[in-house]
């Protein structure tokens, strides 16, 4: 187990591209930290530089007390689990999670030993003489993990793992990941585009964009008070609401209605509103529009709209409900003011 510590870590390519800007952060020995973002944002660039396998053009890398910058990759001590598994198609499951320790010359007793092992823990054991081409998908990853596991790592590195599943499969193997890693206490690092994975797995969430850290912090800090816009509108599904609002004198004002205090200065400014925060009230001061109504089983999105602004509000399964003019108050507290220039949180 180790902690990392990532000091102004920059990633320029060949062709002057900046794919990371500096950025800093430490991770805590034991620590799940998901690497958060949409295509492009650089988070697999990062990963590649902690894992050794992209050059580090600027900046210091730590894995536990020692800088790795020119480390080799195998001598990092660390796993990495990809997307497409990268097994050995002609090699039956028992050899696959064997080969790394088989390398690097593991005497057969501890390898035996060691494959047992992660085989109970994944659920293998009925697998261990098959070929990856005999497995599903799910039990292919599960046998990518077993390779990482047996090496016992200081650091996981996991590439968007879950990606080639199928939506079921992939609910069930985030728990999966998850648990084993709790049991195992093994440091994290999890690249994902899938910002309910982020949530539901990480300790703590780095958001990137354009190359760049837009928050990190533990999945209530990044979902219910977001560093900017762009940390709200990526994070949750349907995303918080950003709605055109005035401030003067510290009131904040939308559609005629005052609806929370503390804003800075006067002026425009982007107020943010969960769905669930938004709630259904004959007595509420909004007056909306109910366009559709998205029926979702266990709860409904109402798609609405108040003058030129559309907005999503989040209800029960079993409120009655119906198009057409309705009226919402806010839960109080919960409303996040933006600067509508910088999109930061004020
Ligand atoms: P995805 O989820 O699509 O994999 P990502 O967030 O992991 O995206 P990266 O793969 O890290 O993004 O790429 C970050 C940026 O760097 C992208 O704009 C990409 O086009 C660019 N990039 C990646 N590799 C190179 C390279 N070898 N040379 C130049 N630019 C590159």
């Amino acid at each position: 187990m180790a902690q990392v510590s990532l000091n102004a870590i920059r990633k320029l390519y060949p062709n002057g591209f900046e794919a990371v800007t500096p950025s800093s952060f430490h991770i805590d020995d034991g620590e799940f930290v998901v690497l958060v973002g949409p295509s492009g944002c650089g988070k697999s660039t990062l990963l590649r530089m902690i894992a050794g396998l992209e050059d580090i053009t600027e900046g210091t890398l730590h894995i536990g007390d020692r800088e790795v910058n020119n480390v080799d990759p195998a001598d990092r001590d660390i796993a990495m689990v990809f997307q497409n598994y990268a097994l050995y198609p002609h090699m039956t499951v028992r050899k696959n999670i064997a080969y790394g320790l088989k390398n690097r010359k593991t005497p057969a007793a501890e390898i035996d030993r060691k494959v047992a092992e992660a085989s109970a823990l994944l659920n293998l054991d009925d697998y261990l003489d098959r070929k990856p081409s005999q497995l599903s998908g799910g039990q292919r990853q599960r046998v990518a993990m077993g390779r990482a596991i047996v090496r016992d790592p200081a650091l996981f590195l996991f590439d968007e793992p879950l990606s080639n599943l199928d939506a079921k499969l992939r609910n069930q193997m985030r728990i999966e990941i998850k648990a084993l890693q709790r049991r195992l206490g093994v440091t994290s690092i999890y690249v994902t585009h899938d910002q309910v994975e982020a949530m539901t797995m990480a300790d703590r969430i780095i958001v990137m964009n354009s190359g760049k850290i837009e928050q990190i912090g533990t999945p209530a800090e990044v979902y219910h008070s977001p560093a900017s816009t762009f940390v709200a509108a990526f994070m949750g599904a349907p995303p918080m609401n950003l709605l055109n609002a005035r401030a003067s004198g510290g009131s904040v004002r939308f559609a005629d209605t005052h609806i929370t205090d503390g804003a800075p200065a006067d002026g425009p400014v982007t107020l943010g509103i969960r769905p669930e925060d938004l709630l259904l009230d004959p007595a509420g001061p909004l007056s909306i529009t109910i366009d559709i109504i998205e029926e979702l089983g266990a709860h409904r999105l109402l798609h609405a709209s108040i003058g030129q602004e559309q907005l999503t509000v989040h209800v029960g399964k079993d409120t009655e409900v119906s198009p057409g003019p309705a009226n919402l108050s806010v839960k109080p507290g919960t409303a996040s003011l933006f600067a509508i220039e910088t999109g930061k949180r004020l």
